[in-house]
């Protein structure tokens, strides 16, 4: 073996190990980088909360009677700020999207069924005050909230509901409100912006003990009974929108504040 290829041999070689040990050396940092940001994330409240607010919206979650301690914050933001709002109006535009499609009959039974609150009308001014749902749920002040009947409408809902009722659909509101608070609850909806309702459905002493699911499908299906046919459904609540007598499509506006079963 001449001079030159010794030298030829001993580079190759030279740059094999260089780029071994480089590769070595990037990967270390890397993976202890990875480590870190995993560590970062769970770490996170925004980003632990975001995740904590999806699987409420799909139900995942399963029953649960206060937000996390640390999703305060991101739950006020969220509902006072423009997301909420935002994700309401993707709601509405597959609200609409669908009933445009829907063959009104004209005989007065096409329906769509709203629920009533963080639905037609936004509470959000009630639980900024309370925790935006970090506390256990307060009858009793909740009651004084709705007694006063000054709750705003969530503006996508109140475009949807005129929207629907322009396209020749009937309105039922089917609420887990009671019936000694008909009267407060007309009133709001008036107030907030809504009006010739075809009925207002409430919980009166027959539906004591039930659960909303179980309620809720009993009114649709005495609707459907009554002849109505239930194409939409609106509601913050799974419970608004499973179970039995359910319309043709169902709608899931956004509530990370609370549960109900
Ligand atoms: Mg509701």
């Amino acid at each position: 073996m001449d001079y030159s290829t010794r030298i030829f041999i001993i580079l190759v070689i030279s740059i094999q190990i260089s780029h071994i040990y480089s590769q070595s050396i990037i990967q270390t940092p890397l993976e202890n980088n990875r480590k870190t940001l995993i560590r970062d994330i769970t770490d996170d409240d925004e980003i632990f909360c975001n995740s904590w607010k999806f699987t409420v919206e799909t139900n995942d979650a399963g029953i649960w009677s206060r937000i996390p301690k640390r999703c305060v914050k991101f739950v006020g933001d969220y509902m006072l700020g423009i997301r909420y709002a935002s994700d309401s109006d993707r709601v509405l535009d597959s609200s609409l999207s669908f009933a445009r499609n829907v063959k009104i009959a004209g005989d007065g039974k096409d329906a769509w069924v709203f629920d009533i609150d963080e639905t037609l009308l936004s509470n959000v001014p009630y639980y900024q005050l309370h925790g935006f749902g970090s506390g256990l749920f307060d009858e009793k002040s909740f009651d004084e909230w709705v007694d006063l009947a000054e709750a705003p409408a969530l503006p996508a809902s109140l475009k949807l509901f005129y929207e629907l009722k322009h396209l020749g659909f009937k309105i039922i509101l089917l609420t887990g409100r009671s019936e000694f608070q008909r009267g407060a609850t007309e009133k709001n909806l008036l107030f907030a912006g809504y009006d010739d309702w075809e009925k207002l459905c409430l919980r009166d002493d027959s539906d004591i003990g039930k659960n909303a699911t179980l309620y809720k499908s009993g009114r649709r299906q005495l609707a459907e009974e009554e002849g109505y046919r239930i194409h939409g459904n609106s509601g913050d609540q799974w419970s608004d929108l499973l179970g039995f007598a359910r319309a043709t499509r169902s709608f899931k506006l956004p509530n990370p504040m609370y549960y109900i079963a």
